[in-house]
């Protein structure tokens, strides 16, 4: 006979371990620990968008491409309103490049946040713009 249960529960084998229990923990941290390959992407994100905001800080580049506010700051806390954001043109979500240099736009908070994943024409008809950027065409 096949055993199903792998934990005790109150002496009898359960499926699954009870919530306070060491098996319950064990568990917790294994998951924990699969999914810290996210944590080294994740600071390379950081560090290649500090990257990129400072050269284009450097070329005086760092107002919002769609309102146009700024000059953004680069390296200030990401809380901060003023904070610098990269805008990906082609979505990630559409499967754009996310460390395509080509593919990046300076963007305050605000507007990234509410552009999400539309193309910047959409947003920019959005915002009443005409599109008279230059813009990377995909
Ligand atoms: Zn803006």
């Amino acid at each position: 006979m096949k055993r199903k249960g792998k934990f005790f529960k109150d002496n009898v084998l359960t499926e699954e371990p009870s919530v306070d229990s060491r098996a319950s923990l064990i568990l917790l941290k294994r998951e924990l620990r699969a999914l810290d390959p996210h944590v080294p992407e994740y600071e390379k994100w950081l560090a290649f968008r500090l990257d990129v905001l400072k050269e284009r800080e450097e070329n005086g580049e760092l107002n919002c491409f769609y309102c146009g506010c700024g000059p953004l700051l680069a390296d200030v806390d990401q809380q901060d309103p003023r904070c610098a954001t990269l805008d990906h043109v082609n979505p990630l979500a559409s499967g754009g490049p996310k460390y395509d240099r080509n593919n990046l736009l300076v963007a305050c908070k605000d507007c990234n946040s509410r552009k999400r994943d539309m193309s910047v024409q959409s947003f920019l008809e959005l915002l009443g713009l005409e599109l008279d950027k230059e813009v990377p065409l995909w």
